[in-house]
């Protein structure tokens, strides 16, 4: 008997705010042990970026933040992403120069990014099997960045659940 495999993509009528709360607690426990600084600016533009499930760009997040009667400079907002790509806690989806939470800022993984182009929302997944594949198909090739993104239609989208 053959399982389906559990989808990456998560459900359309899931609590959000569950996974946007733990991702904000897990980098802050993450700073804390690594001991780096979770500071408002930091913590604001991570909110920002786990709005959804969908890339986020840093206008956007800048405008998101100034929004609330604050006053960042587009710098402050670019760093602040810096910080976060570089201790995991985001990815850049370089295809549209936007940004996703990442979902397991803990390990350090490959990700595949697959990207809805119906709903825009983004699934990530990191497949041994293909890091694998990659690693033998380039020998001798010093693979640095190892983000793939992939664009298609989502299950909820193939049927329906978004219409
Ligand atoms: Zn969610
Ligand atoms: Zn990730
Ligand atoms: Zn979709």
């Amino acid at each position: 008997m053959s399982r389906r495999p559990r989808s990456a993509f998560p459900s359309p009528d899931h609590d959000h705010r569950g996974c946007s709360a733990s991702a904000i607690a897990r980098a802050e426990t993450l700073c804390a042990s690594r001991k780096l600084r979770f500071t408002a600016i930091r913590r604001a533009v991570l909110k920002a970026v786990w709005q959804s499930h969908s890339p986020v760009g840093a206008y956007d997040i800048l405008a998101k933040l100034n929004a609330k009667g604050a006053d960042h400079a587009p710098m402050a907002v670019y760093r602040a992403l810096d910080f976060l790509l570089e201790n995991g806690f985001i990815h850049r989806i370089s295809s549209q120069n936007a940004f996703i939470g990442c979902p397991h800022p803990e390990t350090e993984h490959d990700s595949q990014l697959l990207i809805c182009r119906r709903c825009g929302t983004v699934a990530e997944i990191d497949s041994a099997p293909v890091t694998r594949a990659l690693k033998a198909a380039a020998p001798g090739f010093a693979i640095e960045q190892r983000t793939i993104e992939i664009s298609g239609v989502c299950p909820h989208c193939r049927s329906g659940a978004h219409a």
